[in-house]
């Protein structure tokens, strides 16, 4: 029984069909050869993908922010594949996985967080893969706790901002490093050279922010924001540090603590409150508001990055462009 197969000639003016008779036996080893040429590109196609994965085969490391996976560029970037569940503007300690981040850290084969409930939500998904014996490294649980703020919500908890003391990071940089050395000992050596020179820029950004700290006057060295991300830094630089939330963004604010805060930006003369980027603006501008209600004016001195790098392009899509943005924003608002 003869096969009609219609061909169509494709004209721009007109589409003309033409009509063929092919014998059965013919359409069938047409079919066969062609299935057979689609077998062979499938075949080579695979083949291409295998090889091409071989040869980007590192090692892939989940982290939960942008501060972390610039941590880890600085010290492991060449050797891993660093991906990050969280990009800017996100808040970590509200930020729940979503169904590609819990497939994404189930196929990591290290995962990097920082800890001291951070990343509150992701945390009994970490706990869960770290027994199952999954690398898991706690960036910031590296003893030596006397060096940690209490967290005042919370009992028995410590503020977990590390990153706002340049110090404080450099320990978090050398504990990871220290623990990749391990889970990666083919590459040990490059990342114990690479932490030390990068504590080395973490020393630099540390005196520079010293030196432009002490251009504001004295008594307005106090920076008031969204939350209280930046006692640590506070600490380190001799400023006092108002958050109108607490450690967490999770946490509430009343009318009490707005009053209060008022009260301290007026009878100190503040020039300017912050807004940070991973907090909604309506906590600082209604502080604004209140100010102003009782007949004095603060301005909003710009936008800290707090718990997030900046997008793209910004300067402060890397942790020490972060740190220089902020600095120039607290010393430009307040001096
Ligand atoms: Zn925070």
């Amino acid at each position: 029984m003869p096969i009609i197969v219609a061909g169509a000639t494709k004209n721009v003016a007109k589409a003309t069909f033409q009509v063929k008779e092919i014998p059965l036996r013919d359409y069938f080893e047409i079919k066969l050869q062609k299935s057979f040429y689609l077998l062979v590109a499938v075949l080579c196609f695979s083949l291409l993908s295998v090889s091409e994965l071989r040869a980007n085969d590192k090692p892939s490391v989940v982290c939960t922010t942008g501060i972390m996976a610039d941590l880890l560029e600085n010290i492991v970037g060449e050797t891993v594949e660093i991906k990050p569940l969280m990009g800017p503007g996100v808040d970590p300690h509200l930020y729940k996985p979503t169904h590609k981040d819990i497939s994404l850290l189930r196929d990591a084969d290290i995962i990097v967080y920082h800890g001291l409930t951070l990343e509150g939500k992701l945390e009994p998904i970490l706990d869960k893969l770290g027994a199952r014996g999954k690398t898991v490294i706690a960036a910031s649980e590296f003893g030596k706790k006397e060096l940690f703020l209490a967290a005042e919500d919370y009992q028995n908890a410590f503020d977990p901002h590390l990153w706002f003391d340049p110090t404080l990071w450099g320990l978090v940089a050398e504990n990871v490093g220290s623990k990749l050395a391990i889970a990666l000992p083919k590459h040990s050596k490059r990342i114990k050279e690479s932490t030390r020179s990068y504590l080395e820029k973490l020393s630099e950004v540390d005196s520079w922010t010293k030196q432009q700290v002490a251009l504001i006057p004295e008594n307005s060295r106090v920076l008031v924001t969204a939350h209280d991300a930046f006692r640590y830094f506070g600490r380190r630089y001799g400023m006092e540090v108002d958050g109108l939330q607490g450690v967490s963004t999770s946490a509430d604010y009343g009318l009490r603590d707005v009053k209060n805060l008022s009260s301290k930006i007026i009878d100190r003369k503040l020039k300017a409150i912050f807004m940070e980027s991973s907090v909604a603006a309506k906590f600082i501008e209604s502080l604004q508001v209140a100010v102003k209600a009782r007949g004095h004016e603060v301005a909003i001195g710009g936008t800290l990055y707090s718990d997030a790098l900046g997008p793209e392009g910004s300067g402060a899509d890397t942790y020490l462009g972060m740190v220089k943005h902020n600095v120039d924003t607290i010393v430009g608002g307040l001096k």
